[in-house]
């Protein structure tokens, strides 16, 4: 028989456990002729979500939970879910069911159709703020712009993929992973699914400015050099606009058109206007150096501290 495996991240995520875990098992066990598991992991949570999830598990061993030792980061969470995954058609959905689970049986018709990567992509959000529509608009237009391989504007993670493509993740080895560009860029046959984002269940988003921040260089920066090819093309700005104030400066030695405090004036612009450029080029350079250092300490994604029916 074939396996479904769902994999559900969880951060702080009291109020919304038990309906994500019940809401699930109802559309799972309805479907015919496949097993099923579900994976959640528990992201450091330091509320009542882990108590929660060992009380359902004692009663279930469909319910699987992996908890880490200390927040790691939503795509380390589903990162360690797709390593532990048994499964054949693989779910990857967020707790809070603003991924409608009852959705779950269409995409798996699209998969025996012989697609093997099947992404949510929401025709309209309800009840985000202004500010996360434009800013992730921005962010991917931005992505796009710089990168080279094309990734799905709104898509999140929300996601049914085949096993292949989970073994084929599961061998990336780097650690910063951004899981939506990666599935895009593994290849193999992929296919939207339009389907229109709900509102939270319950609870407030888990995703801080910082995480978002977070998570759009990790998109830049994995998949992209251009930024520092940006840099270099600052450069050459530059060396062209100290050449012009430099003949200017010839120009009004030789002629005496200047007075000294207008030589203070340009003398002020040029150092500060530099100072700036060289500053923005050394922070996008030090933020790839960063990422290269981070990949180069070879350290675990993220730390389990217990497993439970695994
Ligand atoms: N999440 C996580 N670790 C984190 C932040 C979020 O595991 O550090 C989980 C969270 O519990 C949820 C999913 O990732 O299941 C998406 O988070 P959220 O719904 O808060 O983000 P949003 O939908 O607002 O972008
Ligand atoms: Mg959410």
């Amino acid at each position: 028989m074939k396996k479904i495996s769902v994999i559900v991240p969880m951060y702080y995520e009291e109020k919304v456990a038990e309906e994500c875990y019940n809401r699930l098992t109802n559309v799972l066990k309805n479907i015919k002729d496949y097993e099923y598991e579900i994976i959640v992991i528990n992201d450091g949570s330091k509320d009542k979500t882990l108590e929660i999830l060992e009380k359902l598990a004692q009663n279930d061993e469909k319910l699987k939970v992996i908890s880490f030792t200390r927040n790691f980061g939503h795509q380390a969470a589903v990162t360690a879910g797709l390593k532990h995954v048994t499964g054949d058609a693989i779910v990857i959905i967020d707790a809070d069911m603003q991924d409608p689970p009852e959705l779950i049986p269409k995409m798996l018709k699209l998969w025996e159709d012989g697609n093997e990567i099947i992404y949510g992509k929401r025709k309209t959000r309800e009840g985000e703020t202004a500010f996360k529509l434009l800013t992730a608009k921005m962010f991917y237009n931005t992505l796009n712009a710089l990168s080279d391989v094309e990734i799905p504007k709104d898509t999140g993670d929300f996601r049914l993929v085949d096993r292949k493509v989970v073994d084929t993740i599961n061998l990336l080895p780097e650690h910063n992973k951004f899981l939506r560009g990666l599935f895009s860029w593994v290849g193999y046959k992929q296919t939207p699914f339009e389907y229109e984002r709900k509102e939270r269940f319950a609870g407030k988003t888990k995703y801080s400015l910082k995480k978002m921040l977070k998570l759009a260089s990790d998109g830049i920066i994995s998949f992209s050099n251009k930024p520092l090819k940006i840099v270099g093309g600052l450069g050459i700005i530059s060396i062209i606009i100290s050449i012009c104030i430099l003949i200017y400066a010839l120009l009004s030695y030789i002629f005496k058109l200047n007075n000294l405090s207008s030589g203070w004036t340009s003398l002020m612009v040029a150092i500060t206007f530099f100072a700036g450029v060289q500053l923005l080029s050394m922070w996008i350079m030090s933020e790839y150096i960063g990422r290269i250092y981070d990949e180069t300490k070879q350290r675990p994604q993220y730390i389990i501290d217990k497993k439970i029916n695994l």
